[in-house]
């Protein structure tokens, strides 16, 4: 049977995102990290978990967009480098022109709710290395 979601530990993620911080859960018996947040592992099924700062980067792992109104929203699983893909929302004038394989770093959450807002980097790491 697989235990109801935390509440408190949602709270904390989402508080936490609200704040610029996209925090994942570490697993400390099998060293996976996972999302979305829950206090058991669903790769070896441990409790012994916890919150972990994710870098706030990743890569499009796979994108759609579709019209709303009068814009189009862009939305992505984004692979962090801690392993999971996290489902985000991509923010900023240049996401229409996103594709699978590109950068992107965590953005403002601009109120939409628990799903991470990334913006494109557009090689800015190659720029400042
Ligand atoms: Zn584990």
């Amino acid at each position: 049977m697989v235990p109801a979601p935390d509440v408190e530990e949602r709270k904390a993620y989402d508080e936490a995102l609200m704040e610029g911080r996209l925090l994942v859960r570490h697993c400390n018996a099998c060293d996976a990290h996972h999302h979305y947040p829950r206090s058991y592992c669903p790769f070896c099924g441990s409790g012994d978990t916890d919150w972990t700062v994710a870098a706030g980067t990743g890569h499009v792992y796979t994108l759609t967009r579709w019209r709303q109104r009068d814009k189009v929203v862009v939305a992505a699983y984004v692979t962090l480098p801690e392993g999971p893909s996290v489902l985000s929302l991509i923010v900023g004038d240049d996401a229409q022109g996103l594709t699978i394989g590109d950068e992107v770093r965590l953005a403002a959450t601009q109120g939409s709710g628990s799903m991470p807002s990334f913006a494109c980097t557009n090689g800015e790491q190659d720029r400042l290395s």
